[in-house]
């Protein structure tokens, strides 16, 4: 897939202390390789490759004492840049607020009709309605009942009715009067780009004048996703893209295409059936994933979630007192059990994907090193210099391990007060740079 690719394309640069211009050459032309096979237009992946290269003897990659990182940052800002910058969020400025979908069948749009319901009204305290325009399948008008009752959000239908456009004013009409102050409209599509289909989210488009029209995609369709887009777009002139099904085998291409094709920003993505799938869009992120770096944005927010703060501080203090012992350590262990499943964790650290593919790792990793630390003395844990061959002979023995294990666990746990220190001096970018290799 694209992340294999690119990391391989990057591998030349990461580590090396001297690059030439011949490597970055190459590289570039990896990465365009690598942007063609994920379906990204020729003419963009061209132009993407071409910044690259132009940016990076511009920033003197060569004399950097880093030059990989540097150039994975060059190929992250770009990407971000070519996915939207900044992500931006949905008009709700209207009474009430009306949102329509467009997209073509199976492209997502009922399912994210109810998952941006359900965002607006947990998130934003919104009271949306959900009105069904799509009157050419029965199960449609179904299909959106059933996910109006699954987020508790009422939905407007009218199975009498074979018009969208009256269907979309009448569904306004009992927002107003029912208080609802946001208006979800879902629409019909066809399996391809047609006029009549055209014609009909045209006329919806004029007759309601929406505050916000999405143009949903299925972003597994890869290079069609972006002719879709545009299709749309010359009729509707959308405000934002919505990418689903991003959970899937995801080639990234369309997200990459999208947005320098139409010009118009990716607003949320969709990442499985449920109704809770739902992701406001953030290119950087975005960006990390298809780089395989990880997803360390979201590591370190989950690990600020977990993380107490005010042991965090207790902690903090002894390494500065230079206090820092066993008993801390077993604490920080069970902080990281609390973080979650081991390898979805280790998976989001730049790299340690990759090493640990294949690996058995279970949440009972630390089983052995706490069974270690029981076996100290509280005045051991404490003093973990005051452990010399005899001590570590009786640790060993108390907690069934053997005194190899006790002696590695030594080293680790002096590595791990070292690496601390050096954070503790604002060497956090230091620290990264090691976990990156
Ligand atoms: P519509 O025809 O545009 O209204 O598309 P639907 O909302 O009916 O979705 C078509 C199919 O795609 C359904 O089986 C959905 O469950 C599925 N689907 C929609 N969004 C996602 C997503 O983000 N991830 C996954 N895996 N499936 C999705
Ligand atoms: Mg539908």
């Amino acid at each position: 897939n694209l992340s294999d690719k690119l990391d391989k394309a990057l591998h030349v640069l990461k580590g090396h202390g001297q690059i030439t211009e011949i490597n970055v050459a190459e590289t570039t032309k990896e990465v365009r390789r690598a942007l063609l096979d994920a379906d990204v237009n020729f003419k963009i992946a061209k132009e993407f490759t071409n910044r690259v290269k132009e940016k990076a003897l511009g920033q003197n990659v060569l004399t950097t004492l880093q030059p990989g990182q540097l150039m994975v940052k060059i190929v992250k800002d770009e990407l971000t840049e070519l996915m939207g910058g900044e992500s931006e969020g949905i008009n709700l400025s209207g009474n009430p607020s009306v949102i329509l979908m467009s997209g073509l069948q199976g492209s997502g749009k009922t399912t994210f009709s109810g998952k941006l319901a359900n965002f607006l009204k947990t998130k934003k305290s919104k009271n949306p309605l959900l009105v069904a325009c799509d009157v050419y399948r029965p199960a449609a008008i179904d299909q959106l009942h059933v996910v109006g009752e699954q987020i508790n959000v009422p939905v407007y239908s009218d199975r009498e009715n074979n018009d969208p456009v009256a269907i979309a004013k009448a569904g306004i009409a009992k927002a107003k009067a029912d208080g609802n102050n946001v208006v979800i409209i879902d629409t019909a599509g066809r399996l391809a780009v047609d006029e009549k289909m055209m014609n009909e989210i045209s006329d919806i488009h004029k007759a309601i004048n929406p505050q916000e029209t999405l143009f949903v995609v299925d972003s597994m369709t890869g290079q069609d996703a972006v002719n879709t887009a545009k299709a749309f777009n010359d009729v509707l002139n959308f405000d934002g893209v919505i990418l689903t099904k991003l959970d899937g085998d995801t080639r990234g291409g369309a997200a990459i295409s999208i947005k320098s094709v139409v010009n118009k920003p990716i607003k949320f993505i969709g990442t499985g059936e449920k109704m809770e799938a739902i992701d406001i869009f953030y290119p950087s992120r975005m960006a990390d994933r298809i780089l395989g770096m990880g997803d360390v944005v979201s590591l370190v927010e989950r690990a600020q979630e977990q993380f107490d703060e005010e042991e965090a501080r207790k902690i903090q203090k002894k390494i500065a007192k230079n206090k820092f012992g066993f008993d801390d350590f077993l604490s920080q262990i069970q902080q990281i059990k609390k973080m979650g499943n081991m390898k979805d964790l280790m998976g989001m650290i730049p790299g340690a994907g990759k090493a640990l593919k294949g690996l058995d790792i279970d949440d009972d990793a630390f089983k052995h090193i706490e069974a270690i630390i029981y076996s100290m003395t509280p005045d051991e844990r404490s003093n973990p210099s005051k452990l010399n061959a005899s001590r570590k002979k009786r640790i060993a023995k108390g907690s069934g391990r053997e005194v190899q294990e006790v002696n590695q666990l030594l080293k680790q746990f002096d590595q791990m007060s070292k690496m601390m220190k050096m954070m503790q001096g604002g060497g956090g970018k230091k620290m990264m740079q090691m976990m990156s290799g």
